[in-house]
């Protein structure tokens, strides 16, 4: 625990409290942008108030970490283990969204009412007191919003629910202007919100930087990038948005701002089921249904987004090929044959985690047997029918477990905050501080 006082007594709960999410910005370009002055509001917050590292999820994606810090729990409790999952007792595909968080958010505890804007995994919205927009991945707009006579200003206001990301694969120069034009109308949405309503909690998730970042990571890293400036510029434009927000609150307000995973240079797609097919953990069916996993006889292991292993358990799937007594012999081989992949010579995997080992709770049984966390660099895949293990698509950026930041507006917030603190933790912190 960190010196300071404990932010959760009732007379240190704030008047109000503000959560600004940035999706995916790790802490070393957060800092280094703030000394730049590319993000000197930010940079302002960061001198005065509390900055760490954070942990993410595991795995590190955006869905299960969201989910996290919008609970306060792990994804044992929350029930959300990835964008994809399979159905309990089948290798059926399907899409968990935000009727499947089995853990409240936040904002159903909230006595006064909530501002809850692009949260990803919140899609459909349900009944809340205040206004909820969802974020990525919203399909509708009329499940988007809540409540539904919102839509004719967000409309007026030229509201997106997503960028284009489509753009990016085929026009750059469209995807940076369909980025911008996002950023621009949430900006304006949240404006127009937080004067319209007397909320108590304001949160508002920017995810253009995951998109920007998965495919102009590059930019960032060199100078002379065509689209350096770009990218600056959005970050830049963020930054304002945070100084307007500031200039806004009170020292009786409390201020959140935080990331759900980092980013760094990707350098190679790994194909996890390519692995176990090549070592004979994994049949591929290759003429199988699109919203199945297409798995052939025998099959011991197979792999989901990202690098979620499952074991083929005789009574758990239909295919089963593992008896429940061979299972901990099988995830021993499992963890020897990951640990000693090495591609060009270099180490692919660095953690091997077994579910116990990561999650608690009453879904613990719908989790993935293993997740593994790569080495730097590495961007690990769950895709099925690939024909070599490595590859390269058009990201230049991945995400990463250990580096997403938490940045505090008042030192005293951070007291009962653990030294290494991961995303379910700034949930506790954000369900603490929420009037009841
Ligand atoms: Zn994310």
């Amino acid at each position: 625990m960190r010196a300071g006082l404990s932010a959760t007594k009732n007379n240190m709960r704030p008047k109000r409290l503000i959560i600004i999410g940035l999706d995916g910005v790790p802490v070393s370009l957060l800092k280094e942008l703030a000394q730049a002055d590319v993000m000197p509001n930010i940079g302002q917050i960061m001198r005065n108030g509390f900055f760490a590292p954070m942990r993410s999820s595991i795995p590190e994606i955006s869905s299960v970490a969201w989910s996290s810090i919008i609970t306060g729990v792990n994804p044992g409790e929350h029930g959300i283990f990835g964008f994809v999952d399979i159905q309990p007792g089948s290798y059926k595909i399907r899409f968990p969204n935000f009727n499947d968080l089995k853990s409240p958010p936040f904002w159903s505890r909230c006595r006064g009412k909530s501002v809850i804007i692009n949260v990803p995994s919140t899609y459909p919205v349900k009944d809340m007191n205040g206004v909820h927009i969802s974020g990525f991945v919203s399909i509708e707009l009329p499940q988007s919003v809540y409540p539904k006579f919102l839509i004719t200003q967000l409309k007026k206001l030229d509201y997106r629910l997503d960028v284009d990301s489509e753009k990016a694969h085929t026009d750059l120069d469209l995807f940076l202007a369909d980025l911008d034009k996002t950023l621009t109308a949430r900006i304006k949405a949240a404006e127009y919100l937080w004067d319209y309503i007397d909320w108590q909690t304001f949160m508002l998730a920017f995810t253009g930087t995951d998109r920007l970042m998965h495919f102009l990571w590059s930019a960032y890293e060199d100078k002379g990038h065509k689209y350096h400036k770009d990218f600056l510029g959005h970050f830049r434009k963020i930054d304002a948005a945070v100084g307007e927000i500031c200039s806004k609150i009170t020292e009786d307000d409390a201020l959140i701002m935080l990331s759900d995973h980092g980013f760094e240079k990707l350098e190679k797609d790994v194909y996890v089921n390519y692995l176990l097919a090549s070592e004979g953990f994994l049949t591929v069916n290759p003429t199988g249904r699109a919203d199945m996993i297409n798995i052939g006889r025998p099959t011991k292991a197979f792999a989901l987004e990202p690098a979620r292993i499952y074991i083929n358990q005789n009574g758990k799937y239909p295919a089963g090929s593992v008896e429940p007594n061979d299972r901990d012999s099988c995830l021993k081989d499992l963890e020897s044959l990951f640990l000693s992949l090495r591609i060009d010579g270099r180490k692919v995997i660095k953690h091997v985690y077994r579910k116990q080992d990561i999650y608690s709770g009453p879904y613990i049984n719908e989790a993935p047997d293993l997740v593994l966390i790569a080495e730097k660099g590495f961007n690990l895949k769950g895709a099925m029918n690939v024909q070599e293990l490595t590859g390269k698509g058009p990201f230049t950026g991945k995400h990463t477990y250990y580096d997403a930041f938490l940045l505090l507006n008042d030192k005293n917030l951070a007291g009962e905050i653990p030294d290494d603190l991961c995303v379910a933790d700034a949930g506790r912190l954000i369900q603490n501080l929420v009037k009841e």
